[in-house]
């Protein structure tokens, strides 16, 4: 893992986007952002702070508000910390190219992790609960609100 993927994807003197370090772990709470990003298919870019990057699926019908509705994740390449903040707009032939926009975004809480697994509580002003990432294939995830308790 590592950023080496996503810097390869980029060409930094002409897209806005951060060029990113690793962030070396520290203290404090872990956040999240939903970008929406209209590239040549609308779809939702879902990151989690873990380790120092952002770990990212993209979803192509966005995370979901109520529980018993499942959602494709796609994993795509770890993003750096910075980009937690970013907006704006990927020029043409560029990858990605299109509008970036968050959508939300928040703090949360890992409750569990394993290779095939994830729950968390995310904290946003849209999306607030728990939620699972569970995996299901090679790159394909499904990302699910969990019932209320
Ligand atoms: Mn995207």
């Amino acid at each position: 893992m590592g950023l080496e993927e996503y810097r390869a994807k980029r060409d930094f003197s002409r897209t806005t986007e951060p060029g990113g370090r690793a962030a070396p772990e520290g203290g404090g709470q872990s956040r999240f952002v939903v970008q929406e990003h209209h590239a040549s298919k609308l779809h939702y870019d879902f990151r989690l702070e873990i380790g120092g990057v952002l770990k990212s699926w993209a979803v192509p019908k966005g995370v979901p508000l109520q529980s018993g509705i499942r959602r494709l994740a796609v994993e795509t390449e770890d993003h750096p910390l910075d980009y937690i903040n970013f907006e704006g707009v990927i020029p043409e032939g560029e990858y990605g190219a299109g509008s970036v926009k968050i959508w939300d975004s928040g703090a949360y809480k890992l409750l569990k992790s394993d290779q095939k697994k994830m729950e968390f509580h995310l904290e946003g002003s849209r999306v607030n609960g728990e939620y699972a990432l569970v995996k299901t294939g090679d790159k394909s995830w499904l990302l699910l609100k969990k019932k209320q308790r």
